[in-house]
């Protein structure tokens, strides 16, 4: 069949303080605009707040800005990216600041720093930044310091996201109809590997091989996304199969490599 490879269009951002959609190149002037009718909270002492834009670099369709005050550490905005993005089951991560990398896990063979240092110490306003999690199927981003701002505070204000983009409008790569499913052996999301629910069903075999997409480029990546409900419902579709076929489930345990048993469900 011919292929549909189609991209989505590049969707709006929302500001999340005032709940408005903003046209992805507008998103900077917008949120400097926004902060201005509603500031950090009030107080006497000068706080620098690091206002800082992420990207995916494969996909233009995610977008998320991050306020932080430059006295936090690395580590509290790699915790950020993997909530808001990222988290699937605990992968290193690192942070390149010109030369040098900082890691969860450092590793001194390669000259890397921990995550301790402050944000104020090693970012200044208009820098770029690599950020990779998972060293394997690995999530690349790049973050970019748009606006170092002095506010005044009583504390450091809360670390939050102002500015996320709506969840892109994926094409099914089949039909070019609306995406819902992403393959799980493609090494996460692509124009090339997202499939509309019907086309899902004949292209795969079972539910296992494909996940929902999530607003995440990590969407799929080492099951990003997936929830039990999905297994649950794979494992049903199996059955249902099965069923049809006249097959029965059974439990067999396998002898693995070195010896170690190791059970499964098989249809027979
Ligand atoms: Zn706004
Ligand atoms: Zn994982
Ligand atoms: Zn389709």
């Amino acid at each position: 069949m011919k292929s549909k490879v189609k991209k989505p269009k590049v969707p709006e951002v929302k500001c999340l303080i005032c709940g408005k959609p903003v046209l992805r190149e507008a998103i900077a002037e917008h949120l400097k605009e926004c902060r201005g009718k509603f500031p950090l909270r009030p107080g006497t002492k000068d706080i620098e707040v690091f206002r800082i834009a992420v990207i995916a670099p494969a996909f233009l369709e995610f977008f998320l800005c991050i306020e932080i005050a430059g006295t936090k550490k690395l580590s509290e905005l790699d915790a950020m990216l993997r909530d808001a993005w990222l988290e699937c089951c605990g992968h290193l991560s690192l942070f390149r600041i010109g030369e040098q990398s900082f890691s969860v896990s450092p590793d001194p063979n390669f000259g890397d720093k921990d995550m301790g240092a402050k944000i104020g110490d090693v970012l200044k306003e208009g820098m770029v930044v690599e950020y990779d999690y998972d060293m394997g199927s690995t999530t690349a981003l790049e973050l970019e310091v748009l606006e170092v701002k002095k506010s005044k505070g009583k504390n450091a204000p809360r670390s939050i996201v102002v500015a996320q983009n709506e969840p892109p409008e994926w094409k099914c790569c089949k039909c070019a109809n609306l995406a819902t499913r992403v393959s799980t052996a493609d090494y996460g999301i692509g124009y090339d590997t997202v499939y509309c629910d019907a086309c899902a069903k004949t292209e795969f075999e079972s539910g296992y091989e494909h996940s929902p997409i999530v607003n995440s480029p990590r969407s799929s990546t080492c099951g990003y996304g997936r929830t039990e409900n999905d297994d649950e419902a794979a494992e049903a579709e199996i059955a249902a199969k099965a069923k049809a076929d006249g097959k029965k489930r059974k439990f067999v345990i396998e002898q693995r490599e070195g010896g170690i048993p190791h059970g499964r469900w098989v249809y027979e």
